[in-house]
């Protein structure tokens, strides 16, 4: 079944030798984040000891030496998306600070009374609040494209809401609560015959799926360096040239600007426009390190063996009666939410955590879709590349337990 060497990559990953109530860790959680390989936790201990200093500021060797390795991985991360100017990757905090950003500098640049945005019923409150927000203040719509009960994207509902009032399509490519993978392609095209800008929510594709977001013609993507075995606190913010240009900053400060004066400053150019203000420079270095872990494994690979665990993990579970799954869409990526009928998804997942099997329960930030399904939360298991049969087995047998204590 493997395409790579299963006990060699979890040998990278010393958290997972965890003991958890007694019982080996089954770490099912890597939507909510990835542990960490011996790399990247390498990589920050080797700036801490020999490379730390602010970035882009001083002449002094540690400066230099702290501003190559920070835009090393402004390079990589070009590459890892094919995007065709390293000034289009924007440093954020994360997926939540990308949409954030893009909100707000579009919103205020472009948006205006009557206006329409568009989002999908599957997204997670960082792609649901930010647009609520600028949409309130501008005196625009935000409207949502439904799902079908698969967890599918109604795509003829999509097609019949874009129009010329619509000025901005914001959707996650992968649904963190669902695993359902979106047509991103199609949803662009359709949306570029009308001009109108795209913005995608990678944080939970990127660590799964090849992303070319030249190949896509993605205006926007944003996604987190912890959901991709890399520290927390970075993420991306991809950008095409042509918005980032005409967008205003979102932040002002130290490093975005090229002059200061009382009367006017006159601002950076590209990528530092948007990018106010001391970094982490420690966790922007060390996401290099994630990168080369990914690419030396072989996204391919990953998909491959991910997707090999999660059709044996769907078969394992809906073979207990009590299962209902919910998101069975037909392109999944690596995550299977369920509920046992009858039971708080609260209480199984306290039942899995004494036996060791690491889950998440609740809303999953996604709350509009619980109310969509009409269901108080799911238990979500997320499959990451480090995971095994074996895993998935604790899961079905720990989940079996949980339903003859809990039914
Ligand atoms: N979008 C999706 C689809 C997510 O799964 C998450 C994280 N759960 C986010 C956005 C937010 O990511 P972060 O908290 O890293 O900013």
């Amino acid at each position: 079944m493997t395409h790579f060497d299963i006990q060699s990559i979890r040998a990278d990953f010393p958290i997972l030798k965890s003991q958890v109530n007694g019982k080996p860790l089954v770490y099912l959680d890597n939507g909510a984040t990835t542990q960490k390989p011996l790399a990247v936790i390498d990589a920050i201990r080797k700036y801490y000891t020999e490379q730390n200093s602010n970035v882009h500021r001083g002449v002094h060797y540690l400066s230099q030496i702290a501003t190559d390795a920070y835009e090393v991985t402004r390079r990589k991360v070009q590459d890892y998306l094919h995007a065709e100017h390293a000034h289009e990757i924007i440093m954020t905090s994360g997926t939540t600070q990308g949409i954030n950003m893009v909100a707000s500098s579009f919103g205020h640049a472009f948006l205006q009374e009557g206006d329409e945005v568009l989002i999908s019923a599957m997204e997670h409150h960082s792609n649901i609040v930010p647009w609520q927000m600028i949409c309130e203040e501008k005196k625009a719509t935000l409207k949502v494209i439904p799902i079908h009960d698969s967890g599918e994207l109604d795509m003829q509902a999509y097609s019949g809401l874009l129009n010329e009032r619509v000025k901005f399509v914001a959707i996650t490519y992968v649904s963190n609560t669902l695993g359902t993978i979106n047509p991103v392609k199609d949803i662009i095209e359709e949306a570029h015959q009308y001009g109108i800008p795209v913005l995608i929510d990678g944080a939970q594709a990127i660590q799964h799926l090849a992303i070319d977001v030249q190949a896509l013609d993605i205006d926007f993507l944003a996604f987190s360096g912890h959901k991709m075995y890399g520290p927390t606190g970075i993420g991306v913010l991809y950008g095409k040239e042509k918005w980032l240009d005409v967008m205003p900053p979102y932040q002002g400060g130290g490093d975005m600007i090229k002059e200061v004066k009382f009367e006017k400053t006159i601002y950076n150019e590209l990528p530092f426009k948007f990018e106010a203000g001391t970094p982490n420079i420690e966790a922007g270095i060390c996401l290099s390190a994630a990168i080369d872990y990914i690419e030396a494994i072989g996204l391919a690979n990953i998909a491959l063996y991910e997707a090999e665990l999660l059709a044996y993990a769907t078969k394992a579970l809906t073979e207990i009666e009590e299962i209902r799954l919910i998101g069975t869409a037909r392109e999944k990526s690596s995550v299977i939410s369920f509920l046992l009928k009858g039971a708080h998804p609260y209480d199984v997942g306290v039942i899995l955590d004494k036996l060791g099997v690491a889950v998440r329960t609740g809303h999953h930030c996604t709350q509009p879709l619980m109310d969509r399904f009409d269901i108080p939360g799911t238990v979500r298991a997320s499959i990451a590349m480090y995971n095994t049969k074996e895993d998935i087995d604790a899961l079905v047998e720990a989940v079996k337990k949980a339903a003859m204590m809990l039914l």
